[in-house]
């Protein structure tokens, strides 16, 4: 009998890493190898019950006492691993075959260069940590034969539809692509006009229309600031400049991106909103296996409609566009100025409107250098930071 897969989630607990255990557990041939989440040990301790991993992780400490009773008193096997650089540690561990990247924000950074760097397949959720570190990651990736397969949905159907012609590692063939085109469903304040975006409150901002997410990734979609960490996530993983990517609003969510080929050709991958989808597609990989999303039935859908992004109201499209054209530690500079604008938002400490704003004036205000080790990016990470927090 085949060996069965050993997988490590890195952020078990959200959005991702719960659907990740849904799909996981309609499949023989997958064990988890490790959990980890950051302070809810309560879930954390439910999954280590249910899928018997070898290890669990939990990244606040304030939370390590409570949850090393718990494992206690509930006589579960899994072993609670207490040190520094765990994520690290059950990310590029001898057993592993697989890890998920599922961790929000640069936080998950670390450990899913630990997994690259440790030549495995990483399934990767995680898009700040490839905004921020760009042809780091995807250059550790190659020398250390690793695999990255994304799991962002839009970045997915890219790796579907290139298919073929995806050369050694997932970059796209230029000679036979003319441009990609991410689709995006335009978030909840899409036909909202400027003077009410003023006042949107988080909880609208995180209601969003198709997809159900974690609270900083619906903000990003609400902003559109999703779009823009995606641009520059698809130009680092098929290595095409900017000017061959295109954003289209697509309400319906149902064409999750296309690529357009040199002869006139337009594949695109279509399923329904559903993120079970790409993580099946991506723990199968080259195979195929069932992922519990409902079949996709085109008769009763809405007709599906596309249009361009309105950038006026939405300038975080323009800002993700230039960071990436501006190149070096932009990328990193507006993932973090918008990791914290975010969590200003969340917390109601400033206006919708102002994400944006914010974002901006740390971009021209943060010199940029060349990208060239992760420390240059981690200092980067850092002062734009220290630059958002001054403004809010
Ligand atoms: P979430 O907030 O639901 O879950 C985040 C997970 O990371 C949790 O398990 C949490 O415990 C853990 N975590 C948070 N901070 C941490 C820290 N400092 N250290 C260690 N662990 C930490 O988020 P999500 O919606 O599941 O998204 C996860 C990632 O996947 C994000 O990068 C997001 O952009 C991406 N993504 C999500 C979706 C989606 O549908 N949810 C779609 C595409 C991409
Ligand atoms: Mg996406």
């Amino acid at each position: 009998m085949m060996r069965s897969q050993q997988l490590t989630i890195l952020g078990s607990t959200g959005s991702i890493g719960c659907s990740t255990l849904d799909v996981v557990s309609r499949y023989d041939n997958i064990s988890i190898f490790a959990l980890s989440a950051n302070r809810n040990f309560k879930l954390l301790l439910e999954q280590c019950l249910r899928y018997e991993p070898k290890y669990a992780v939990l990244a606040d400490s304030e939370q390590h006492e409570s949850f090393k009773n718990l494992l206690v008193d509930s006589e579960c096997k899994t072993e609670f691993l207490d040190v520094e650089n765990a994520l690290e540690i059950i990310a590029a561990h001898d057993q592993v075959d697989l890890v998920m990247a599922a961790i929000v924000g640069a936080a998950g950074l670390a450990s899913g260069l630990a997994a690259v760097s440790a030549g495995k397949r990483l399934l990767l959720a995680n898009k700040e940590s490839l905004v921020m570190s760009g042809k780091l990651l995807i250059d550790a990736a190659i020398r250390h034969k690793a695999e990255i397969i994304p799991i962002d949905s839009e970045h997915n159907a890219i790796f579907q539809c290139l298919a073929e012609t995806r050369t050694q590692f997932s970059a796209a063939e230029e000679r036979f692509v003319e441009k990609l085109v991410l689709t995006a469903s335009g978030g909840p304040f899409l036909n909202t006009p400027n003077r009410q975006l003023m006042k949107v409150t988080p909880k609208q901002a995180c209601a969003h229309p198709k997809w159900s997410m974690g609270q900083k990734i619906s903000v990003d979609s609400a902003t559109l600031m999703n779009k823009g960490l995606e641009l520059i996530e698809a130009s680092f993983l098929f290595d095409l400049p900017g000017s061959a990517i295109d954003i289209l609003i697509h309400p319906q969510s149902i064409v999750h991106s296309m690529v357009y080929y040199r002869d006139g050709s337009v594949l695109a991958q279509l399923a329904n909103q559903d993120m079970r989808v790409p993580i099946a597609y991506g723990l199968a990989f080259p195979n195929r296996m069932p992922s519990g999303a409902e079949v996709l039935d085109l008769t009763t859908q809405p007709p599906l409609e596309f249009s361009v992004p309105d950038v006026a109201r939405f300038p975080c499209v323009s800002l993700g566009r230039a960071a990436l054209e501006e190149g070096g530690t932009a990328p990193a500079v507006l993932n973090a100025a918008n990791e914290i604008a975010v969590a200003a938002f969340l917390a109601n400490r400033i206006g919708f409107q102002q994400i944006p704003a914010i974002i901006d004036a740390v971009l021209s205000k943060t010199p940029c250098r060349p990208a060239a080790s992760l420390d240059i990016i981690k200092d980067a990470d850092r002062a734009a930071r220290i630059a958002a927090n001054k403004l809010i």
